[in-house]
């Protein structure tokens, strides 16, 4: 028998047929809708799929995608970039982070900028691969600057039970888990009064689906109910991306508003309450996390419990880190488009000034990140 390969796994969720079947069916849907419908991917993941399977092109025309904040190395602000190169700096230091977060660029510039002057920066794939870096140099203080989602926190957290319960002195965090929900809300029902011109935009989401195998589905409860916009929790597969734009055209034919989940293949109401407890056992919800192009939004970010406070570099630290917000190159839309404002071409840099080789802004460095999507698979819009 031959042996089962990735590709057998996901290979029937790319199917043509299956996507031509799905957009004839939401082309036909999406004939009776009153009024045109604008579907937020809340997630980089979802974006990607978008473009690079070229689902624009098979939806009508009243069907619009806006792409939303949902990327953490997008979102991350100049200045926590500023405090991961000040910590690679030091002398005794390795700064550990995780993938595309040591291309983006801080006011001092990238890690990767920091490694080729001499500081000790490492990526690693698991937050767990950190265990071997400290036990292989066990004079180094090795900070591992956590970065992600619901998705990726429970990782973290459990780094910080295996250190805690192995009571390993040389690993430290600086924490910048940020949550979805919030910036949803933040988006749709925002604080700052400018924010009103296009709150209306969007009238639906697509939900991240790891996310929410985590959390459950419900933590986008209070959507329908609260804020009037259906979401569907939709895998990251094109089947999965059709299929959800299918529930959520019917949901407004039909007059129903609700939450709905495409992704049942893992996805449950209730999520995985292992991790849940593991993140509530560290972290508690900081008032304000501020988010690249967003802003502060409140309780929107994870830090330590005071009691956790010696393995928080940014505590320990706190004298060299500098507390001020630093501002974006003046040319660089990432804020409006991070805010589902403005696609990546509307940029006047784009794909000149600013590539994948040489980024001026986050969205453009993530490979989850938007503008990073439109060079990458622009050609197929
Ligand atoms: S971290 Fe997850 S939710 Fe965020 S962009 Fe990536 S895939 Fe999407
Ligand atoms: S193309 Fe570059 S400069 Fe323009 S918005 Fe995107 S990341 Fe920013």
């Amino acid at each position: 028998m031959s042996q089962l390969q990735l590709k057998d796994l996901y290979d029937g969720f790319r199917n043509p047929e299956v996507i031509e079947g799905f957009a004839k069916l939401i082309n036909e849907e999406a004939k009776k809708l009153p009024k045109p419908v604008n579907i937020m991917e809340v997630c980089g993941g979802h974006t990607h799929s978008i473009m690079k399977f070229g689902l624009p092109q098979l939806l009508p025309k009243n069907i619009n995608f806006i792409h939303g904040p949902g990327c953490p190395v997008c979102i991350m602000p100049k200045e926590r970039i500023d405090h991961a190169y000040i910590l690679a700096e030091l002398d005794d230091t390795i700064l550990v982070t995780l993938g595309d977060m040591i291309k983006v660029p801080g006011s001092h510039g990238s890690l990767q900028d920091a490694r080729a002057k001499g500081a000790d920066v490492r990526f690693v794939y698991s937050p767990l691969d950190t265990l071997k870096i400290a036990q292989e140099n066990p004079d180094k203080k090795i900070i591992f600057f956590a970065i992600g989602f619901e998705t990726t926190t429970p990782m973290t957290t459990s780094l910080i039970d295996i250190v805690i319960k192995k009571e390993i002195k040389n690993i430290f965090f600086h924490i910048n888990h940020v949550t979805v929900p919030e910036v949803m809300v933040e988006l749709i029902d925002s604080r700052d009064e400018h924010v009103d011109s296009y709150n209306n935009r969007i009238d639906a989401f697509l939900g991240p689906s790891h996310v929410s195998v985590i959390t459950g589905s419900k933590i986008y409860e209070k959507f329908p109910k609260k804020y009037n916009r259906p979401v569907v929790v939709a895998g990251f597969e094109p089947v999965d991306v059709m299929e959800a734009i299918l529930m959520i055209v019917r949901q407004f034919n039909e007059g129903r508003c609700e939450l709905e989940v495409e992704y049942k293949r893992l996805v449950s109401y209730d999520g995985n309450k292992k991790a849940q407890a593991l993140i509530e056992k560290y972290f508690e919800k900081a008032s304000l996390f501020k988010w690249r192009g967003l802003g502060n939004i409140p309780d929107s970010g994870y830090r330590l419990k005071d009691e956790y406070a010696y393995l928080d570099a940014e505590h320990i630290y706190a004298d060299i880190l500098p507390k001020e917000e630093i501002e974006d190159h003046k040319l660089c839309i990432c804020g409006d488009i991070l805010r589902g404002m403005a696609k990546p071409n509307e940029c006047t840099i784009f794909g000149t000034a600013c590539k994948p080789q040489t980024p001026l802004g986050s969205c453009m460095v993530s490979s989850e990140g938007a503008c990073a999507a439109y060079y990458k698979y622009g050609n197929l819009l």
